[in-house]
C-alpha cells in the first residue's frame, strides 16, 4: 500500500479539522485524489523534483505530489487551519514536506528548495495571477523553475495561452509566451470542487525556455505591454502616448505600423518595440 492510502480520505479530515471553506481565502478544494493525482502528473516528472506548492489547503494536491514521487514538497499555506491536516500529510512522509505558514506574496521561499524546482498551485485566481507575472518577469532568464502547473477560471487560462487576433490576447498571452511554452493541460467543471465556484477551470502547464524567445528587457515589455493592452481599442500611436518620447519612429523601427492595435501584435513586435523602448 502506497503512503497516500495510510491517509484518511479529504472529507474526513476537513471534518476532523474543522476546515469549512472560506470565500475570503479564495477555498475551493479538491477532495478526490484521482484528480489531484491526474494534476500531479501534469507537472511531468517529479522523481527528481523539489515542489513549490501554494495553497496546499487540507492537502489534497499535496498528496497527489507526494505520491506522484516528488522528491521534496514545500507548501505555502496561509490559512493556519490547515496546518494540523498538513502535519499528518508530513509525518506520512518523512522528511519529504515542509510547510510554511504565511502570505505566499510575501514569502520567498527559494533558501527551503534545491533545483531542480517545478510549482504546482490550486490559488484564488488573483493571487496565481499575481505569482504567475512575477514568475514570468525576473530581470534574468532561466528562472529558479523549471515548469509551472497551475489552476485558474477558464477564461484566466484562455488569456495565457490566446494567439493574436483572439479578443483574450493580452499582457498574460505576451508575457507567458515570450519565456515559456504554455499549454491547457485539464479541463475541470465547477464540481469537481468543493464547494463548486460559479465557474469552469483549467490547469495550465508553463515549460521555462532555456532562453527568452526573443530578446527584451523584462521590466520595459511588461510596460510597454500592460499600457499597449489598458487600452485595446485603441491604435497603438495612441495607446503608447507616453511610454516613450519619438513614439511613432519608435513603432516604424520595431516594425510595427502607428495606426495597428494592441490585439494584432505578436510576441516578437512587442519585444522589438521593448527594446527600441529601451534605447531612449
Ligand atoms: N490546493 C488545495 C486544493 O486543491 O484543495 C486548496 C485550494 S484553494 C482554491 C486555495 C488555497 O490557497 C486555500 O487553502 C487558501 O487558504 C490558500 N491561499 C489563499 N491565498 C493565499 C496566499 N496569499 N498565500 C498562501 N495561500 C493562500
Amino acid at each position: 500500500m502506497s503512503a497516500i492510502d495510510t491517509l484518511p480520505p479529504l472529507r474526513e479530515v476537513i471534518a476532523t479539522h474543522g476546515l469549512s471553506a472560506r470565500k475570503s481565502l479564495g477555498q475551493n478544494f479538491l477532495l478526490d485524489l484521482n484528480l489531484t493525482a491526474k494534476i500531479a502528473r501534469a507537472a511531468g516528472d517529479l522523481q527528481s523534483c523539489d515542489v513549490l506548492e501554494v495553497g496546499p489547503g487540507p492537502g489534497g494536491l499535496t498528496r497527489g505530489l507526494l505520491a506522484e514521487g516528488a522528491r521534496h514538497v514545500l507548501a505555502i499555506e496561509k490559512d493556519r487551519r490547515c496546518q494540523p491536516a498538513l502535519a499528518e500529510i508530513a509525518a506520512a512522509y518523512p522528511g519529504r514536506l515542509t510547510v510554511l505558514e504565511g502570505d505566499a506574496l510575501e514569502i520567498h521561499p527559494l533558501a527551503h528548495l534545491t533545483p531542480p524546482i517545478k510549482v504546482a498551485a490550486n490559488l484564488p485566481y488573483n493571487v496565481g495571477t499575481e505569482l504567475l507575472v512575477r514568475w514570468l518577469t525576473p530581470p534574468a532568464w532561466p528562472p529558479f523553475w523549471q515548469s509551472l502547473t497551475l489552476m485558474f477560471q477558464r477564461e484566466v487560462a484562455a488569456r495565457i495561452v490566446a494567439q493574436p487576433g483572439n479578443k483574450a490576447y493580452g499582457r498574460l498571452a505576451v508575457l507567458a509566451q515570450w519565456r515559456s511554452d504554455a499549454r491547457i493541460a485539464l479541463q475541470l467543471p465547477p464540481e469537481a470542487f468543493t464547494p463548486p465556484p460559479k465557474v469552469s477551470s483549467s490547469v495550465v502547464h508553463l515549460e521555462a525556455l532555456p532562453a527568452p524567445r526573443y530578446p527584451a528587457d523584462a521590466d520595459v515589455l511588461s510596460r510597454v505591454v500592460a499600457a499597449a493592452f489598458n487600452q485595446r481599442r485603441k491604435m497603438l500611436r495612441a495607446a503608447l502616448k507616453g511610454v516613450t518620447p519619438d513614439l511613432e519612429d519608435r513603432l516604424r523601427a520595431a516594425g510595427i505600423s502607428p495606426t495597428e492595435r494592441a490585439e494584432q501584435i505578436p510576441v516578437e513586435g512587442f519585444c522589438a518595440l521593448a527594446r527600441e523602448v529601451a534605447k531612449t
